[in-house]
């Protein structure tokens, strides 16, 4: 659903994923393609990976977010083919890299100062790469359970 005034961007609430209200669209708008189709994603996916299955606490934070960070990937791969699917990846890559920070931090931290500061290209956009690399690794047999 959408909301008006909503401050962040979404937000994966069991059964009920918010939106703010940018991610709505009119018919006229929709021609042009749907903006938020890869949050929605992210956010659905989130039902799984966040939700039903979810951390201990924030410094597991990538369990949920690589793996909603990657389903960005998944879908525009099932949806518009390998090609989007690569996009969406490297889109994700340079999401990463744009912070040189982000070389120095682990997925999985245990000492932050505020629990804001997991938010951030590591545990989102190099968890996602992590998995990337491990379905080139196992094969896309076992790792999407074909
Ligand atoms: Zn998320």
């Amino acid at each position: 659903m959408v909301g008006r005034d909503y401050v962040s961007g979404a937000m994966e609430n069991t059964t009920a994923t918010l939106h703010q209200e940018s991610a709505y669209q009119n018919a006229r708008e929709l021609t042009d393609g749907i903006v938020w189709e890869s949050t929605i994603a992210h956010e659905l996916f989130h039902q799984w990976f966040g939700d039903l299955v979810t951390a201990e606490s924030w410094s597991n934070l990538t369990v949920n977010e690589s793996m909603a960070d990657y389903s960005q990937t998944l879908w525009e791969e099932y949806k518009y083919g390998k090609d989007a699917g690569d996009a969406e990846n490297f889109q994700g890559m340079q999401g990463y890299l744009q912070n040189p920070g982000n070389a120095t931090k682990h997925l999985v931290r245990f000492n932050y100062a505020d629990k804001e500061d997991m938010f951030d290209g590591v545990s989102y956009q190099k968890g996602g790469r992590v998995l990337h690399m491990l379905r080139n690794y196992v094969g896309d047999d076992a790792f999407l359970n074909r």
